[in-house]
């Protein structure tokens, strides 16, 4: 079966790790038709705009894209391309999953815990308004955006064998935002008596994350704490280089990694491909590709146990290209 798959290499690091990825997915036997798309600032300098009409219409047929990381101005230009896909595509979840490769890429050893995140609403929204003096912006939580995505939590659960989720919140301070996500929350966890369902102040979530990772399972959180916390996640199992995720719709999702698109590494062979990777494995078994991705998450652990070729943020003596045919070669 060949697949068809929306690609966008995105920029900074982007195409370097998206190419990687493609020659690995192809040689693990994998049959697809890539339908690439400039995103972005490539897009508008050379379209005017930042995301083309015809990605829309790809995106609406195939269902399921793969997505390089995308640079937002920071403190000024145009609004994040990735918060705007999310939005175009209602991708109401981002997973976000951290697991521990193999031991000794962190002071951590069994780490295993998967971030299910909001993805369209809360500090996102982008409602930001100067004043003399000041600035202020909107946090939104709708009662609809959270009931889809604690139930997509336990959902998600059930489906993988999952014990207990952990809602995130700050509702001590924010009493009618977060405190209406944790209250949707603590109604929701009784329709999943299988599962436990209790909460942690952000804060503190941090801190017991820190201290005892392993004793967590499965989070759920706004979409600004879900952010945060899945990068001290991803800093428990060896850093943003190994770090996945899947921003997922009712029937359409985008798969890419936490880390975004590191502009001093561009260019020097040493980008690590493995979280975006790791990203495409997830696609794989969402496509039902299950056995090719098995046996690229297989190639990646025995890829990570070489140094002569693992790129340095892995403690590695190699370069992204040498790691690249060394999963290639392990596949
Ligand atoms: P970043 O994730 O690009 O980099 C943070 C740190 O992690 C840097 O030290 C970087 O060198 C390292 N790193 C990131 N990816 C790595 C990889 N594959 N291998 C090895 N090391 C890696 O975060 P940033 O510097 O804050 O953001 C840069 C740009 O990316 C910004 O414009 C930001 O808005 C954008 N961004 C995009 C996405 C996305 O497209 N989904 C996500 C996050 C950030």
């Amino acid at each position: 079966m060949i697949h068809d798959i929306v690609l966008f290499k995105g920029d900074g690091i982007g195409p370097e790790i998206t190419d990687a990825c493609i020659k690995i997915i192809e040689a693990a036997g994998v049959k697809v038709n890539w339908h690439e798309f400039l995103i972005g600032q490539l897009a508008y300098d050379k379209m005017g705009v930042l995301i083309p009409d015809d990605v829309a219409v790809a995106i609406n047929k195939y269902k399921v894209a793969l997505k390089g990381p995308v640079t937002t101005p920071i403190g000024e230009g145009f609004r994040s391309v990735n918060v705007e896909l999310r939005l175009k595509f209602d991708l109401y979840a981002n997973v976000r999953p951290a697991k521990t490769l193999i031991p000794g890429l962190s002071r951590y050893d069994d780490v295993d815990i998967i971030m299910i995140r909001e993805n369209t609403e809360d500090l996102y929204i982008g409602l930001e308004e100067e004043f003399d003096g000041g600035a202020k912006a909107t946090k939104l939580i709708t009662e609809k955006a959270t009931r889809n995505i604690i139930k997509f939590a336990f959902e998600y659960a059930l489906k993988n064998n999952r014990k207990r989720v952990t809602c995130v919140h700050k509702s001590n301070i924010l009493k009618k935002t977060d405190g209406l996500f944790l209250k949707i929350f603590n109604e929701m966890k009784e329709n999943y008596p299988s599962i436990i369902g209790d909460d942690r102040i952000v804060d503190n979530m941090c801190m017991q994350l820190v201290k005892k990772p392993e004793e967590y399972d499965m989070l759920v959180a706004p979409n600004l704490y879900g952010d945060i916390v899945s990068d001290l996640m991803a800093g428990l199992v060896g850093g943003l280089g190994v770090a996945p995720g899947a921003n997922m719709g009712k029937d359409i999702a985008i798969f890419e990694a936490v880390h975004g698109s590191a502009p001093k590494m561009v260019g020097q062979d040493r980008a690590n491909p493995i979280a975006l990777l790791l990203s495409a494995t997830m696609m794989l078994d969402h496509i039902g590709e299950n056995e090719a991705s098995s046996k690229i998450k297989k190639a990646i652990v025995i890829a990570l146990n070489n140094k002569e070729t693992a790129t340095p943020d892995m403690g590695g003596k190699g370069t992204a290209s040498s790691m690249v045919a060394e999963i290639i070669k392990n596949l």
